[in-house]
């Protein structure tokens, strides 16, 4: 047993309560380890009475937190940064062990979320609202920027650091404090990343474990103010409709399936490295993975050989050994992975590579990075896979390739392949989504917006578009001197309706 599996043991059937690990009280799971199918820990479904008790305590340590210099909260910020990048590769094999994704991607993560609490420490102590220019003379009219006070944010199993990392950085850059509610496959991953926050007001940042019905609990209640979501349609728009009750702000980051075009001016041997990276990454357990391909029908043969190529040299084996690919990360996405497949050579879909279990894997829930053959009318391009396909669709122009990509529900990201300026510019401009990469797949930057539209949701993570989705505005207005206002009664007669 290492010393994270001890450590795993030790915080399982936990939750991170007013700056302590607890034990919950509440019904327990197990996690199980995909490419093992061994238990590796175990989490509680947190209580009515422990939300409560979570809620006050991040109530307290909002107004604590509020109340000191906007220095102070950025070198305490950093301060989180700095234990996360440090603790990295322990957090990353917890997280590699409860969801199977290789270590090196696990343990980027904690560095990666660093990054965005180094980002948001500093913009937040740069500006905290405007001054306007004054509408009456020798005013100070201003906008200050307030924090929300309470946010929940409820986050997926395919990037739990990075991701409750984006929304925890920015809102408590922004003041407002940050209840966790991790996803029921990286429980206790949450739980040892906040060995990063201990020197945080208690109550500042908690982790509640449980299911949707923790969830619901945090995001319905009375005190909480704020809900940033991360996950798939179905539960997203559970949470928006509990959060529109109250009114409560809601970032809604839900699913995608991203389209890749590839065009015949492109490198086609890069380009086809670029697409086993983006299909393939986290064994396609990307938000933004590369879902569709859309490929000129002059560059088709060559692009799909390569990539089918690419895709069979790749390594899948646990997370844990030197490997390219993990597991899926449960039982049940291996089980849709394949219905999905199945379903598409129903239809008429060929299997360039892959399409099966590994037969040198018999146990954990691995799956074969796989390359299909298929037209755009199958399901498989309607509707978000998340497992390690890549279906290739021919098209005779950028118009179709457009056309394509548009014909979707969802709206994360694109990506083209070209070297042709003016098709790059179309791509960009006319792309319904939130995100067009152009011959760089999958990379973001702390400082520019990340999220989608249509059914992907609403609201924006980074960026200084990031930090205010946890504050609010209020209007100021301070004049100097106490002067009678030429507006006040009594009104003079001239001013009188006249017949
Ligand atoms: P999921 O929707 O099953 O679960 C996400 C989280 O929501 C979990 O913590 C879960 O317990 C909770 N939850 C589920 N139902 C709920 C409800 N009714 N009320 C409150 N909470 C509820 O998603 P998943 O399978 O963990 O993650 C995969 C999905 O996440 C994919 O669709 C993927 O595209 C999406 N995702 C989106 C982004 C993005 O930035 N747009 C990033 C990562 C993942």
């Amino acid at each position: 047993m290492t010393e994270v599996q001890r450590r795993m043991a030790e915080l399982s059937n936990t939750i991170y309560l007013a700056g302590e690990w607890v034990p919950s009280v509440g019904d327990r799971h197990d996690v199980i380890d995909p490419a093992t199918t061994e238990r590796a820990s175990s989490y509680a479904d947190a209580t009515g009475e422990e939300v409560d008790r979570a809620v006050a305590a991040a109530n307290e340590a909002q107004s604590i937190w509020w109340q000191m210099s906007a220095l102070d909260r950025a070198n305490a910020l950093h301060e989180v940064a700095s234990k996360m990048v440090e603790r990295s590769p322990r957090t990353g094999e917890c997280l590699t062990r409860e969801m199977g994704k290789p270590f090196r991607e696990s343990n980027w993560e904690g560095g990666a979320a660093a990054s965005s609490f180094r980002y948001y420490a500093e913009i937040a102590r740069s500006e905290a609202g405007r001054v306007a220019g004054p509408a009456i003379a020798g005013q100070l009219q201003m906008v200050l920027k307030e924090p929300l006070g309470v946010a929940v944010s409820i986050v997926p199993y395919n990037f739990p650091m990075l991701l409750a990392g984006w929304q925890a950085a920015a809102a408590l850059a922004a003041g407002t404090a940050v209840i966790i509610k991790p996803s029921e496959l990286t429980p206790v991953t949450l739980l040892m990343w906040m060995e990063a926050f201990e020197h945080l007001p208690r109550g500042l940042v908690q982790v509640l474990t449980g299911g949707a019905a923790t969830g619901q609990a945090l995001v319905s209640h009375p005190q909480t103010h704020a809900v940033a979501f991360t996950g798939s349609v179905r539960a997203a728009q559970h949470v928006a409709a509990t959060a529109a009750e109250r009114f409560k702000p809601t970032l809604i980051e839900a699913s995608g399936n991203d389209a890749f075009i590839v065009m015949p001016s492109a490198d086609i041997e890069i380009a086809a490295r670029g697409a086993a990276f983006a299909a393939f990454l986290n064994c396609g357990q990307v938000c933004t993975s590369a879902e569709r391909f859309y490929v000129h029908e002059s560059v088709y043969e060559a692009f799909v050989a390569r990539l089918a190529a690419a895709a069979a040299a790749l390594r899948v084996g646990s997370g844990l050994e030197p490997i390219d690919i993990g597991p899926m990360a449960s039982k049940r996405e291996l089980l849709r992975v394949e219905r999905i497949v199945a379903r598409a050579v129903e239809q008429g879909a060929r299997i360039e590579t892959g399409g099966r279990r590994p037969p040198h894997r018999s146990t954990g829930w691995f799956y074969e990075p796989t390359v299909l053959r298929v037209d755009h009318s199958m399901e498989i391009m309607h509707g978000e896979c998340f497992g390690p396909l890549a279906p290739v669709a021919r098209v005779a122009s950028l118009d179709e390739a457009i056309r394509c990509a548009n014909d979707s529900d969802l709206g994360l990201g694109a990506n083209i392949y070209t070297n042709d300026l003016a098709e790059s510019a179309r791509a960009v401009r006319e792309i319904e989504t939130g995100i067009v990469w152009v011959n760089t797949p999958l990379n973001d930057n702390d400082a520019i917006p990340f999220g989608g539209r249509k059914f992907t949701g609403s609201g924006r993570e980074l960026g200084t578009e990031g930090l205010d989705q946890f504050r609010r505005s209020k209007m100021v207005m301070i004049a100097p001197d106490a002067e009678p206002d030429p507006e006040w009664f009594p009104y003079p007669d001239d001013d009188a309706f006249r017949t």
